[in-house]
C-alpha cells in the first residue's frame, strides 16, 4: 500500500479523498490556491502546499509544478479527483514516467477515450451500442449537409474532442445547418483547439443512464449497476440517483454488459464510468467514458456497500479487486442532490461571498459530502459546488422524504443557493414518476417563470 497520497483536487472531493486515506492509514498530503488558504480541504489534509495565484491555470491545472511537488514530497501516488487534471493524458504520462502511481487507468485508456469519434469507432468495433451518426469527423459544409441527410433531421453536431456541453449544437432542418455547423466548429477550436467536428442522430428526450465500473490491473472487471442523471441544466448533472426507476433487470443485465464491454476495449482499470443515452424504448447508446470517479459516485456507494474511492487506492496500487461481481447486490434506492452557490431564479448566477453559518443535515440514510464550512470563502474562480446531500432508504419514495427534509435542515448563510430548485424538483409528478428525460429542466422550469415556480419556496 501507500505511505503518501497527494490529492490535486479541491472541495468536497478532495475532502472525500482524504477521507478515505484516513480510513486507510495513509498520510494525505494536499495543494490548494490563495483563495483556497482557510478551505476544508487543507484544515483535513495531513499536508498542504500551497499554489501561488487562482486561477485553475495557475494552480490546480499548473501540472508541472504539481509533479514536481509530488516528487519534493515524497508522495507515492496522486489521487487526481474529477476535472481539473484528472483526464489530462500528457499529466498521467508524465506521472507514469516519473515512479509515482497514478490512482485512475492508464494514460493509453484515457487517450483511447478522449476523442468522442476514436472512441465511438472502438465501441463499434467491440458491439456496444452508439448513437447513429459519423464515427470520422465531417470534412466540409457539402458532405456534412449529406450525411445529416442521410442520418435524418434532427441531428447533434460535436465536437470530436468536446466536453463541458462544448462545440454542441442540434440541428433541427438542413436550412439550419451552415451555421450550427460553422458555430460548433469555432466552439471546439476555441475550447479543445481542434476543430473537428461530427454528427449524431439527436434522440428525443433521452434519458441519461450511466454504469459505474471498477477494473483492476489483473483484468478482472465489475459494474456497480446504474446511476440515472437526466435532471440536468446546460448538461451539467444536479440530482442522481441509483439505481435508475426506468431500467429494467433485463434492460440493466444488457446495460452492464455492453459497460463492461466498454471498459476491456480500452483495457481499463480503475473506476471509471460509461454514460449512455437511452430512449422512450429503451434502446440504449454509448456516449462517452469519463475515465475518472464521478460526483456522482456516492448514490453507487450508498446501494452496494462499496467504498469506491478505498477500491480505487487499492487497485492502483497493484491489489486484486476486493470484491467479484456476485458479492455486488442492490441494497436500496439513493438520490443525490449538488447543491451549488447560485440563484436559480435570476439565471443561475453565482453567488460569491463568505459562508456566515453552515449547519449540515443528519439522521439515518443521509450522507453530507462537504467541501466548505462557516468562513469559507466563494469566488468564481471555481465550480460553484458546495456540497452533496445524499440519501439512501428501502425504496425511492423513502428516499424522496428523506432528501427533502435533509434539504430543509441544510442552513446556509451568506449566499445564495439552489436549493429552492431542489426542493421544487422533488415534488414534482414528472419526478416523483421516476420516468423524467433531460430536458426536464428546460422544459418544465425555465421555459415557464422560475421565480413563481419558486415563490411557496421563499420561506423555506
Ligand atoms: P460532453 O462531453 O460535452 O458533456 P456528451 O456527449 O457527454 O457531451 O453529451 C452531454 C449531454 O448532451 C448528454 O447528457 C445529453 O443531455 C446531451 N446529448 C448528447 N448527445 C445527444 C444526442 N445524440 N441526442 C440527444 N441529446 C444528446
Amino acid at each position: 500500500m501507500f505511505n503518501k497520497i497527494f490529492i490535486v483536487n479541491r472541495g468536497e472531493i478532495a475532502v472525500r479523498v482524504i477521507r478515505a486515506c484516513k480510513e486507510l492509514g495513509i498520510r494525505s498530503a494536499v495543494v490548494y490556491s490563495e483563495a483556497d488558504r482557510f478551505s476544508l480541504h487543507v484544515r483535513h489534509a495531513d499536508e498542504s502546499y500551497a499554489l501561488k495565484g487562482n486561477t485553475p491555470k495557475e494552480t490546480y491545472l499548473n501540472y508541472p509544478l504539481i509533479l514536481q511537488t509530488a516528487k519534493d514530497i515524497g508522495a507515492d501516488a496522486i489521487h487526481p479527483g474529477y476535472g481539473f487534471l484528472s483526464e489530462n493524458e500528457e499529466f498521467i504520462t508524465s506521472i507514469e514516467n516519473s515512479g509515482i502511481t497514478f490512482i485512475g487507468p492508464s494514460s493509453t485508456s484515457v487517450r483511447m477515450m478522449g476523442s468522442k469519434t476514436a472512441a465511438r469507432q472502438l465501441m463499434k468495433r467491440n458491439g456496444v451500442p452508439i448513437v447513429p451518426g459519423t464515427t470520422e469527423p465531417i470534412q466540409n459544409i457539402v458532405d456534412g449537409k449529406k450525411t445529416a441527410a442521410e442520418i435524418g433531421y434532427p441531428v447533434i453536431l460535436k465536437a470530436s474532442l468536446g466536453g463541458g456541453g462544448k462545440g454542441m449544437k442540434s440541428v433541427f432542418t438542413e436550412s439550419e445547418f451552415d451555421e450550427a455547423f460553422l458555430s460548433a466548429q469555432r466552439e471546439a477550436i476555441k475550447a479543445f483547439g481542434d476543430d473537428a467536428v461530427y454528427i449524431e442522430k439527436l434522440i428525443i428526450n433521452p434519458k441519461h443512464v450511466e454504469v459505474q465500473i471498477i477494473g483492476d490491473k489483473h483484468g478482472n472487471y465489475v459494474h456497480l449497476f446504474e446511476r440515472e442523471c437526466s435532471i440536468q441544466r446546460r448538461h451539467q448533472k444536479i440530482i442522481e440517483e441509483a439505481p435508475s426507476s426506468f431500467v429494467d433487470s433485463a434492460i440493466r443485465e444488457r446495460l452492464t454488459m455492453s459497460a463492461i464491454d466498454a471498459a476491456k476495449a480500452c483495457n481499463y482499470y480503475n473506476a471509471g464510468t460509461i454514460e449512455f443515452l437511452m430512449d422512450a424504448d429503451k434502446n440504449f447508446f454509448f456516449l462517452e467514458m469519463n475515465t475518472r470517479l464521478q460526483v456522482e459516485h456516492p448514490v453507487t456507494e450508498l446501494i452496494t456497500c462499496i467504498d469506491l474511492v478505498k477500491e480505487q487506492i487499492s487497485v492502483a496500487a497493484g491489489n486484486v479487486l476486493s470484491f467479484t461481481q456476485g458479492d455486488v447486490k442492490l441494497k436500496g434506492h439513493a438520490i443525490e442532490c449538488r447543491v451549488y452557490a447560485e440563484d436559480p431564479v435570476n439565471n443561475f448566477l453565482p453567488s460569491t461571498g463568505t459562508v456566515t453559518f453552515h449547519r449540515i443535515p443528519s439522521g439515518p440514510g443521509i450522507r453530507v459530502d462537504e467541501g466548505i464550512d462557516t468562513g469559507a470563502d466563494i469566488s468564481t474562480f471555481y465550480d460553484p459546488l458546495l456540497t452533496k446531500i445524499s440519501a439512501i432508504s428501502v425504496n425511492r419514495k423513502d428516499a424522496i422524504m428523506k432528501m427533502n427534509h435533509a434539504l430543509s435542515q441544510y442552513l446556509i448563510g451568506g449566499l445564495q443557493t439552489n436549493i429552492p430548485l431542489l426542493k421544487w424538483i422533488l415534488e414534482q409528478e414528472t419526478f416523483l414518476s421516476g420516468n423524467y428525460p433531460i430536458n426536464f429542466i428546460d422544459n418544465e422550469f425555465l421555459a415557464k417563470e422560475p421565480a413563481k415556480l419558486l415563490q411557496t419556496r421563499k420561506d423555506d
